[in-house]
């Protein structure tokens, strides 16, 4: 995850002896992830969550992850005004809609 997630935040930090460990809290999705996990598939690593909001989305996409056992995750967007699922937003919504108001 080269990009800031605004979704990431620090949950708790441990100070250890030599060094601190971090816990972060996916506020979407709602769970705990170890700094190690941050780069992995599930997670951060395969999210493209902070790509497509820093690509200035559409004021009605919003992002939505699940995370169904640990080690997995679904994303998907939804949008508000048409009431539909979108996996990749950006080519939908760019190619195909008229509607796409910036945030
Ligand atoms: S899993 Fe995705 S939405 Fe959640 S904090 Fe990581 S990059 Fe953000
Ligand atoms: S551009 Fe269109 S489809 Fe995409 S979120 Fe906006 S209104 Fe919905």
């Amino acid at each position: 995850m080269a990009v800031h997630c605004p979704f990431l935040n620090e949950y708790k930090v441990f100070h250890l002896i030599n060094a601190n460990s971090v816990i972060y809290r996916c506020e979407l999705g709602k769970v705990l992830l170890k700094q190690k996990d941050l780069n992995k598939k599930w997670a951060c690593g395969g999210c493209i969550v902070p790509w497509i909001l820093a690509g200035r989305p559409c004021r009605y996409l919003k992002p939505r992850k699940d995370f169904i056992l640990r080690g997995s995750s679904q994303t998907w967007f939804t949008c508000e005004l048409l009431d539909i699922s979108l996996e990749r937003p950006h080519e939908f919504c760019d190619a195909h809609c008229q509607h796409y108001i910036p945030v």
